[in-house]
C-alpha cells in the first residue's frame, strides 16, 4: 500500500541531533526501530510488571511483551491507514521504555517522593532522558541520536506539554500535534492492554466469565456471537476468540474513525495534521464508550483486587525505602551515579537510577542493603 499523503516521509524528517550518513538498506525510521530494540532499557522491560508480577504466573504479560502487542497492533493500524509503519512500530516500541519498576504504581511513589525536592517524575520525559543520555552505546554520541520524529513521539504520544511548563521542551513545537503515527500510539496502547489484562485476569481466575459477560457488553456480543457459532466448543477457547474479536473492533474502530477524521478535517499532509488544534486518531463515541465500561471493569476486578493490591503496595514500600537509603548513601549506588550526584540534585539522581531498574533487581537491591527488613516486605 502506497503512503497516505499526511504519512511521516522518512526523507522529509528533521533529522537527528548529531547528523549521520544514511543507511544503504534501512531508512532512519527503521533503523531507530532497531537502534530502540537493541537498547538496554528495551530489554529491561522483559522484569518490569505489566499488572502481574511473576510471583502470580510466567506466562502472564510484562512490559516487554506488551510492548511487542503494542507494535504488533500499530504496524496493523498504521498500515491500513496508509501511515508510516516503521515510524509507528519504532514508537510503539519505545513507549513504556521511561516505565518504572512495578508499574503505575510504581511511577506514581517516584513523582510523590519527587515533590518534596520541587521535581516531579513523569516515564514520557524519563523516556526522552535515556534515549538521549542514558544509553551508552555509540562511539560519536550519548544515546541513541534518534530522529526528531521519534524524539517528538515519545514527549508528545500520550498528552500535550505546556510550552510555559516545560520550557525544556521548546524544540518540539509544543503548540502543534504529532504526526498521526504518533497519535495512534495511545489508543493502540489502551487496546492491547485493555484486552491482554483481561486475558490475564481471566487466566489467573481474578475475573470470572459471567462477571465479564454481565459487565462488559462489548464482550457480551462477541461472546454471543462465539457461542451461537460453536456450541460445543471448549470454554477458554470461546472466551479466546470473544477477546480476539473485542480487539479487533477496537482495533477497526480506530482505523475507520480516524480515517473518517482526518477526510472531515481536510488534513492532506503532515503540516495540515500537526496544525488542526485536536488529535484525529480517535475511537468513535460508541466504542469510546464500550471501552470505557472494559476500563471500569478492568478497574474494580483486577486492577483494584486485594491480591494485585497486596502485591504492589509491598514492591512499592520497598522502592520507597531505598529511594530514601540512597538519598542518604548516595556513595552505593554505582560510581557512574554516584559521580553526578556532584554536579546534579541528589534526588534527581537516586530517581534515575531507581527508575532503570527491574522489577527483581530494585527488590534484590533492598534485600541486601536494608536487610531483614525487607524480608518481611517482600514476603520472600
Ligand atoms: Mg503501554
Amino acid at each position: 500500500m502506497p503512503l497516505a499523503s499526511y504519512a511521516m516521509d522518512p526523507g522529509r524528517g528533521r533529522g537527528r541531533r548529531f547528523p549521520e550518513p544514511p543507511h544503504a538498506y534501512r531508512n532512519d525510521y527503521a533503523r531507530d526501530r532497531d537502534r530502540i530494540i537493541h537498547s538496554r532499557a528495551f530489554r529491561r522491560l522483559e522484569a518490569k510488571t505489566q499488572v502481574f508480577t511473576t510471583r502470580f504466573s510466567d506466562h502472564f504479560r510484562n512490559r516487554l511483551t506488551h510492548t511487542l502487542e503494542v507494535a504488533q497492533i500499530a504496524r496493523t493500524v498504521a498500515g491500513a491507514l496508509g501511515l508510516n509503519t516503521d515510524l509507528a512500530e519504532a514508537l510503539a516500541l519505545v513507549h513504556d521504555i521511561g516505565h518504572p519498576p512495578f508499574g503505575h504504581a510504581g511511577e506514581r511513589k517516584l513523582d510523590e517522593l519527587l515533590r518534596p525536592h520541587g521535581a516531579r517524575f513523569d516515564h514520557n520525559l524519563h523516556a526522552l532522558h535515556i534515549v538521549e543520555q542514558f544509553e551508552q552505546r555509540y562511539l560519536d554520541f550519548p544515546g541513541l541520536n534518534l530522529t526528531f520524529e521519534v524524539r517528538e513521539g515519545i514527549v508528545k504520544h500520550s498528552r500535550d506539554y505546556s510550552a510555559a511548563e516545560y520550557p525544556e521542551l521548546a524544540e518540539y513545537a509544543l503548540g502543534q500535534k504529532p504526526p498521526l503515527e504518533a497519535q495512534l500510539i495511545d489508543w493502540v496502547d489502551e487496546i492491547a492492554y485493555n484486552t491482554a489484562d483481561l486475558d490475564d485476569g481471566f487466566e489467573a481466575h481474578l475475573v470470572d466469565l459471567d462477571a465479564i459477560r454481565e459487565q462488559v457488553p462489548l464482550f457480551r456480543e462477541t461472546y454471543n456471537e462465539v457461542e451461537a457459532a460453536h456450541r460445543e466448543g471448549r470454554p477458554k477457547l470461546k472466551f479466546n476468540e470473544a477477546l480476539k474479536r473485542v480487539l479487533d473492533r477496537l482495533a477497526t474502530d480506530l482505523i475507520e474513525n480516524t480515517r473518517r477524521r482526518i477526510a472531515e478535517a481536510g488534513g492532506k499532509t503532515v503540516e495540515d495534521i500537526r496544525a488542526i488544534p485536536e488529535r484525529l486518531a480517535a475511537f468513535s463515541e460508541e466504542i469510546r464508550k464500550a471501552n470505557a465500561e472494559l476500563k471500569r471493569f478492568l478497574y474494580a476486578q483486577l486492577y483494584d483486587n486485594s491480591a494485585i493490591v497486596e502485591d504492589r503496595d509491598r514492591s512499592v514500600a520497598c522502592l520507597e525505602e531505598l529511594f530514601q537509603y540512597y538519598l542518604g548513601r548516595p556513595e552505593k549506588m554505582p560510581p557512574f551515579y554516584y559521580e553526578q550526584t556532584h554536579e546534579s540534585p541528589r534526588h534527581q539522581i537516586v530517581c534515575d537510577y531507581i527508575a532503570g531498574m527491574t522489577d527483581h533487581f530494585l527488590l534484590r537491591q533492598h534485600h541486601e542493603l536494608i536487610g531483614g527488613a525487607s524480608r518481611a516486605l517482600a514476603g520472600a
